[in-house]
């Protein structure tokens, strides 16, 4: 079985923060290259100000995504990184991003920015895990109230 690429899917988070450490972990171990995912989801704006997001927030989400890539691929210091920044709905942007990149394992966080606590696992995250072609490692932050 082949863990040669491992994509990893972020989204500023504590839980995909934490999705990171186990995901770098992973790739040291097995000596894997890293494939770093974050997709701007304009959704949410779009629903703040009903109708199209205006440039100013998209700009900023867009800026955000930049510094979470750039953050995380710091923390992958050492290892073999390509960064992938995507815009859509999540959960098909980290699968396509896993199809294109050719990723043999997909790693997420239980919960994300948007995910309910009460709920076992967020949507975006169950998606991938429901949907991918590969195996999906979901984390858990323990003692994260979601
Ligand atoms: P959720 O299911 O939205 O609660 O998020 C669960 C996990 O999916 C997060 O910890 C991330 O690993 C990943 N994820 C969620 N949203 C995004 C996003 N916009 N970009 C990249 N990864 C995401």
């Amino acid at each position: 079985m082949d863990f040669s690429k491992a994509l990893i899917a972020i989204d500023g988070s504590p839980h995909s923060e934490h999705a990171l450490e186990v995901g770098l972990a992973l790739a040291r171990k097995l000596g894997a290259e890293v494939g770093l995912v974050t997709v701007v989801d304009p959704a949410p704006a779009v629903t703040l100000e009903a109708g199209a997001p205006s440039v100013d927030i998209l700009t900023m989400l867009r800026q955000e995504a930049v510094q979470c890539l750039e953050k995380a691929r710091a923390a992958a210091a050492g290892l073999r990184v390509s960064t992938h920044q995507r815009e859509g709905a999540p959960a098909p942007e980290i699968l396509h991003a896993a199809t294109q990149w050719g990723a043999s394992i997909i790693v997420v966080g239980s919960h994300g920015r948007t995910g309910l606590s009460r709920l076992f696992m967020g949507s975006t995250a169950e998606n991938v895990a429901r949907h991918a072609d590969v195996p999906v490692l979901v984390t858990r932050l323990a003692g994260a109230k979601g």
